[in-house]
C-alpha cells in the first residue's frame, strides 16, 4: 500500500475511534439523566464505531501496512437535552461521511483500487448511519416537552443489541 494511503488509512482509525469515544461520553450523558435506554442504544454506537476503527486498523496489516498512532481528542461532555445530543451525532456523522468519501479521492488519487473497494462498505454503512440518527431526532423534535413520548422512546431504543458484524 503506498504511504500516502496508509496516512489516510491511519487518520480514519483515529476517526473512528474519537467517535466511539464520543459516544461513551454520550452514554454517560445519558446515564446521568436517567435515560438508560438512550445509554444502551449509545452502547451500540461505541461498539459499533470501534469495531469501524478495527476494520480500518485489520485492513491496514492486510495490505502489509503499519498502524500509527495519534492522540485522540478530547471529547464533548454535556449536552442540554437528548435533541442537541443527537443534533450533535447528526453532525457528526454527516461529517465522518465526507471523511469516508475524502478517503476514496486518495484512493482514486493512489489509483488503489482495492482500497476503493474496500471503502464501498463504509459508504453504505454511512448511510445507514445517518438515516437511523436523523430519524431519531425528527422523532425528538415530534416529542419536543413531552416527558411520556420521550420515556416511551427511551423504552424503544433499549431494545437495541449489538451484534459484532461477520468481517
Ligand atoms: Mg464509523
Amino acid at each position: 500500500m503506498k504511504k500516502k494511503m496508509e496516512k489516510a488509512f491511519n487518520k480514519q482509525v483515529n476517526a473512528e475511534l474519537y467517535s466511539s469515544y464520543l459516544y461513551l461520553s454520550m452514554e454517560s450523558y445519558f446515564q446521568s439523566v436517567s435515560l438508560t435506554g438512550f445509554a444502551k442504544w449509545m452502547r451500540g454506537q461505541v461498539q459499533e464505531e470501534m469495531f469501524h476503527g478495527i476494520k480500518i486498523y485489520d485492513y491496514v496489516h492486510e495490505r502489509g501496512g503499519r498502524a500509527h498512532f495519534e492522540a485522540i481528542q478530547k471529547p464533548e461532555a454535556e449536552w442540554k437535552s437528548p435533541l442537541v445530543a443527537f443534533e450533535h451525532i447528526l453532525a457528526h456523522e454527516q461529517k465522518v461521511t465526507q471523511l469516508i468519501n475524502d478517503l476514496i479521492d486518495t484512493a482514486l488519487e493512489v489509483r488503489d483500487h482495492a482500497a476503493k473497494a474496500f471503502l464501498d462498505w463504509f459508504i453504505i454503512e454511512q448511510v445507514e448511519e445517518e438515516a437511523t440518527v436523523g430519524e431519531i431526532v425528527d422523532r425528538l423534535r415530534l416529542i419536543g416537552d413531552d416527558s411520556s413520548g420521550l420515556f416511551h422512546l427511551d423504552s424503544e431504543l433499549a431494545k437495541r443489541v449489538f451484534a459484532m458484524p461477520v468481517k
